[in-house]
């Protein structure tokens, strides 16, 4: 058995693995959309949250501020009595400072209930735009999520089926030489066996010897690149001419030359 028969049908199992990497990158890419929007759901509802907090707090205050003025009207109220009933100039003029000062505490707890009414309008405003602005991103973020969960789905089937075939395939392969694939593509999560392209390494783009190439071409062993480690194979073979393999390589090979 020479070393592209070994070689074909983990060739085979390098473009599905291929494919199964750019699936789980696709993957992760939407999954990662998928917990933006959530986030941004959980950012919003957290704003909502928050101005409903200060909202209440506002309340608050305006009930507080109420009171004060309630408290205040009473002791001016209170004051006036005690007025009425004093005989001396001096008790009187000291209830009438008390009593100034009382009003002008009124007038300034009025403005600040009106200032305190002023402001819980504004962010009650503001909480009805929150809410709009929820309604409507939560409609068209749950119209994406879906498409994101089918494409994930999608993404799932095609993994499956194209592990079934893998499984398949490994069943021809070389357990000693697959092993060695699986090591380097571990590492380079890229093709780790190519071929020799006018004596360059078609994964690292480096050129090669002469004798190393011709290394390559008897294909009694398994050569790797000096330069990247990959595994390296005669593209003009025999045993691969017409396999979807050799097709495959060449169309990738003018592509790149474009
Ligand atoms: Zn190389």
């Amino acid at each position: 058995m020479t070393m592209l028969e070994i070689l074909g049908p983990i060739l085979e199992i390098q473009e599905i693995d291929i494919k199964l990497i750019r699936l789980m990158r696709v993957k992760l890419e939407r999954q990662k959309e998928l917990s933006q929007i959530e986030m941004l759901r959980v950012e919003l509802h957290q704003q909502l949250n928050d101005k409903e907090k200060e909202i209440v707090e506002y309340g608050k205050n305006i009930q507080i501020f109420e009171q004060k003025i309630q408290d205040n009207a009473a002791k001016i109220k209170k004051l006036e009595g005690q007025q009425v009933n004093v005989k001396k100039a001096d008790e009187f003029n000291a209830l009438t400072l008390e009593m100034t000062g009382a009003e002008r505490e009124k007038v300034s707890l009025e403005q600040k209930v009106s200032d305190l009414v002023d402001r819980k309008v504004m962010e009650e405003e503001m909480l009805e735009k929150i809410k709009e602005s929820l309604k409507s991103s939560e409609a068209s973020s749950i119209a994406l999520e879906k498409e994101i969960q089918s494409s994930i789905s999608l993404i799932d089937e095609e993994t499956k089926a194209l592990k079934t075939q893998r499984d398949d395939l490994i069943l021809d392969a070389d357990p000693e030489v697959l092993q060695i694939y699986e090591r380097l593509l571990r590492n380079k999560k890229d093709r780790v066996i190519v071929a020799i392209e006018n004596r360059t390494c078609s994964g690292c783009h480096i050129v090669l010897t002469a004798q190393h190439e011709n290394m390559v071409r008897k294909g009694t062993n398994l050569v790797f690149c000096e330069h990247c480690s990959r595994i390296l194979y005669w593209l003009e073979s025999a045993a691969l001419e017409g396999s979807t393999v050799a097709t495959k390589r060449r169309r990738r090979r003018t592509q790149i030359e474009r």
